[in-house]
């Protein structure tokens, strides 16, 4: 199994955001719920390397039909905004 990539990132405002690439080596995404990304965060300065294009190292939202013990099985993701909340785009519920 390849680690998902996250093809594309819109939230600008999070520190890893680098035009509208997630520049951190891993992402954590959901609750057991909700398909947000649990390592979005605001600091002053930006995070991650500019040669680092993240991977999804685990997502705890069992109930996609794409997570196979709390391992993402898509080959990339994109992450955006769903509402008001910062989401994984490719969630699909079992
Ligand atoms: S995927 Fe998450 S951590 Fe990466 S830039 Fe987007 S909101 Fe930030
Ligand atoms: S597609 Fe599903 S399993 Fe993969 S990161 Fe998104 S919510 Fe998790």
């Amino acid at each position: 199994m390849e680690m998902a990539m996250v093809r594309e990132c819109e939230v600008g405002d999070c520190s890893y955001n680098w035009e509208h690439r997630c520049h951190a080596f891993a992402i954590t995404i959901g609750d057991d719920v909700h398909p947000m990304c649990d390592t979005f965060c605001r600091s002053s300065g930006k995070g991650g390397t500019s040669e680092a294009i993240a991977g999804v190292g685990a997502c705890k939202v069992s109930g996609c039909s794409h997570n196979n013990h709390l391992e993402c099985e898509c080959s990339e993701i994109s992450v955006g905004y769903r509402g008001e909340e910062i989401d994984c785009m490719n969630f699909e519920s079992r």
